[in-house]
């Protein structure tokens, strides 16, 4: 093994040789079942040749033009298909190289439009808990305690909101009456609190990712916070980096309860990990208001014709195979499977999650909610007996208190059979076994 690679994980990383559906090989033959598409990326399935080959023949075709001084074929065929299924008004798509870069381009739209408006808003306000990347803005926009810990003295410019997490709802007193709207009047009373006039946007999770694992909000939270932002002036920003694609059963989360969002950011099953392609999108009306003024903003890598190849071909899959629905037919058998194999489990607290994106909440007491001591390492120890049986699962922690909670993610790619997917649960739930008995 070369020793020049910094690496991202411990050293004698097992070798990645081949993929083929839900499946992946190691080089020494070894099969893993890909419980959690690396990190929720793969929606399609490994190993798919419609889209290699697409991919290779952009790259022959020609593999790079900048994007200020040509367009191609492929990327304006690729936003006339995607545009229709995005839940925003003619919708205006900006291909980045991943999510992180998404949400930057997204910041920066949103303040792009209220200087074009002649409004010097720049506060955007995210939630505690909440993902949406590691460049800085990205970062600072996120909720995630520990990750941002080292890098504190570089943040601080975003503020951060309430984030509905019904197995511990910031609301005790009055959970489960009327959590949207608390939810929307905390958001309310921090947009007030900062002056309207300076709030820009704000930023979520429709359905919460890797830090808090798969809670699906209260059914009455977004139309309430949606409703407050509009009325303060404040731009949406949706982000479907995880939840996009069909990931959830409906081609965007957003769709769950009719979020309209004024700008949105996509990744990962975009080009479902055969490319690094991110989306920023924003409506019609903010890209027509942003180019009154024009927009100071550029990637060396954005709008690349090779990525918008793999991204077409991907779309193409998910339509043909009808993934979607695959999702939540799936997903609901993935549900029932780990609640059977799992739901009298004492270290298992919660089990939440839509269509193929689902997360278990690891607890040293189900009765009082209480989370393992991060210096237990549960979930690392969960992941790592997991991979010795054979299975990948994600995995996050700090969701209790930002630095205690253990969660196991599973988001399996979307063409997941009917028998991997029982399979699935039952490893999950051995290696969980394996660790907590
Ligand atoms: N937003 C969400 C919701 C995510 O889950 C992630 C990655 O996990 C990101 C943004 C950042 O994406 P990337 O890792 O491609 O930069």
């Amino acid at each position: 093994m070369s020793r020049h690679v910094f690496s991202r994980g411990d050293e004698g990383l097992p070798v990645a040789a081949r993929g083929s559906g839900a499946e992946i090989f190691d080089a020494d033959a070894r099969r893993y079942l890909d419980g959690s598409g690396g990190a929720i990326v793969v929606g399609v399935g490994h190993g798919v040749d419609s889209v290699s080959d697409a991919i290779a023949e952009q790259a022959r075709r020609i593999a790079y033009a900048h994007p200020t001084m040509f367009t191609t074929d492929v990327l304006e065929a690729y936003a006339d298909e995607l545009a229709p299924l995005l839940p925003l008004e003619s919708p205006r798509i900006y291909p980045v190289s991943g999510g992180s870069e998404a949400v930057e381009t997204a910041l920066k739209m949103a303040r792009a439009y209220h200087l074009a408006r002649g409004e010097d808003r720049y506060l955007v306000i995210g939630r505690h808990g909440a993902y949406h990347g590691n460049t800085r803005g990205a970062l600072d926009v996120s909720g995630r305690a520990g990750l941002r810990a080292p890098y504190l003295p570089w943040l601080g410019s975003a503020l951060h909101t309430t984030a509905p997490y019904e197995y511990r709802c910031p609301f005790p007193e009055t959970h489960p009456e009327g959590c949207g709207e608390r939810h929307a009047q905390v958001l309310d009373e921090l947009i007030v609190e900062h002056g309207a006039g300076r709030v820009a946007a704000f930023i979520a999770e429709p359905i919460s990712g890797a830090g808090l694992g798969a809670c699906v909000p209260p059914a009455d939270y977004w139309s309430a916070v949606e409703r407050v932002c509009r009325s303060h002036g404040v731009l949406l920003i949706v982000d479907e980096v995880m939840t996009g694609f069909g990931r959830t059963g409906a081609w965007f989360a957003s769709e769950h309860w009719g979020v309209r969002p004024d700008l949105m950011v996509l990744a990962k099953g975009a080009a479902s990990g055969y490319w690094p392609l991110g989306l920023a999108v924003a409506s019609d009306d903010v890209h027509k208001t942003i180019m009154t003024g024009g927009f100071t903003h550029g990637f060396t890598y954005s709008h690349h014709g090779v990525g918008a190849a793999a991204g077409r071909a991907v779309l193409a899959v998910l339509k043909q195979l009808d993934l979607v629905q695959a999702a939540r037919d799936r997903g609901a058998q993935l549900d029932a499977a780990l609640r059977a194999e799992l739901g009298n489990h004492p270290a298992v607290g919660d089990i939440r999650g839509l269509g193929l994106l689902r997360g278990i909440e690891l607890v040293s007491d189900r009765q009082t909610r209480t989370a393992f001591a991060r210096s237990d390492r549960v979930v690392e120890r969960v992941v790592a007996a997991g991979m010795a049986r054979g299975v990948l699962l994600y995995s996050s922690t700090g969701c209790a208190d930002g630095r205690d909670g253990d969660l196991v993610l599973l988001g399996p790619p979307l063409i997941i059979t009917e028998s991997e997917t029982d399979e699935l649960a039952s490893l999950t739930a051995a290696a969980i076994r394996d660790v907590l008995g």
